[in-house]
């Protein structure tokens, strides 16, 4: 493949004041620059129109993953390494550690963050699911103070999403649950790995006495944003896992969701597998009700 990397700039700021003094001074010329791993393809593709980037790698404030009673707090520079190695992480957030664990290979997991999956916002991108389904909330800085936003609310358009030129994404928040779950993650792609996900799944779902009490479902590569599916959801909730009602969640989700074909599959393959990715999440969710 032919390599082509135009004339930039790469400034690396000491501070994260110095950082937001120079997004808020370019009117949208600088360019975040994180792990580089989703920026470096474009950049020696030539397909990126950025010609100036500021590295955040060094930026201290923008690392760490914080537990508190309510909450763990994963800055946007946590890598997936991190995730994987985290404890808290593994006992209470298993379908985002899945997610790192099946992100690219080794090199892209020390080097690729949370952060970076999330503003490159690709539709098939595989942390986002588990990430809409955990309830995860943003949390943006720039000059003019720090905002918080639902992550299911970021995203509203491909590669379109609520962030300006001059933020960074500075942390994503996942509330802690008091109560048993079961966490259902599954990437389906052409390999066991090193692969694009075809379909994305994420579910987690409270089940007492067989009835659904509190239940998220997310999907990736389906649409040109990766979702939460809000009617599937209240199709399933507060009902006993009966063979009919997960027949109904699944004829929900089939209304809910509108695959395309493209090159990496097609519409009937991804329709077809999430349907059947909902129904293993379930009959599952009924067997074994609590993790
Ligand atoms: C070989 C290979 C395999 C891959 N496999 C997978 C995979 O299996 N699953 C998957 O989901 N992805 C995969 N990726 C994509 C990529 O590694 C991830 O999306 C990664 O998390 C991007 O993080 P980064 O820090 O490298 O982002 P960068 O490339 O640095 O940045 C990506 C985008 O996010 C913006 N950005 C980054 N951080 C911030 C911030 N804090 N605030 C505001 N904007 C910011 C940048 O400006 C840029 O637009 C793969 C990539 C490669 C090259």
């Amino acid at each position: 493949m032919r390599s082509y990397v135009p004339s930039y700039e790469l400034v690396s700021p000491a501070t994260i004041d110095e950082t937001l003094d120079l997004l808020a001074s370019g009117n949208g010329t600088w360019k975040p620059f994180a792990g580089g791993t989703d920026l470096m393809v474009l950049l020696e593709a030539g397909k990126l129109p950025h010609r100036q980037y500021v590295n955040i790698w060094q930026l201290d404030d923008l690392r760490g993953i914080e537990v508190d009673q309510t909450r763990v707090t994963l800055r946007a520079l946590t890598t997936y390494t991190d995730v994987q190695a985290h404890p808290v992480l593994h006992e209470e957030f298993p379908m985002l550690c899945q997610a790192a664990k099946e992100t690219g290979g080794l090199a892209i997991q020390n080097r690729g963050t949370l952060g970076g999956n999330i503003v490159n916002a690709s539709p098939a991108a595989d942390s986002p699911p588990a990430l809409l389904a955990y309830d995860a909330e943003l949390e943006l800085i720039s000059k003019s103070g720090l905002r918080k936003i639902p992550y299911s609310k970021f995203h509203f358009g491909y590669k379109q999403m609520d962030i300006r030129a001059d933020e960074l994404l500075f942390a994503i928040h996942l509330p802690r649950s008091q109560s048993q779950r079961v966490h259902y993650y599954r990437k389906v792609g052409t390999r066991k790995a090193q692969a694009i996900s075809k379909v994305c799944f994420a579910g987690v779902a409270e089940v007492t006495g067989n009835v659904v009490r509190q239940v998220r479902i997310a999907l990736g590569s389906v649409a040109p944003i990766p979702i939460r599916c809000e009617r599937t959801e209240a199709a399933i909730h507060n009902q006993p896992l009966t063979e009919g009602a997960i027949e109904n969640a699944a004829s929900t989700l089939a209304a809910e969701i509108a695959p395309i074909d493209d090159i990496r599959s097609t519409r009937d393959y991804r329709l077809r597998v999430s349907l059947n990715l909902l129904r293993d999440f379930l009959s599952r969710a009924r067997q074994n009700p609590a993790r």
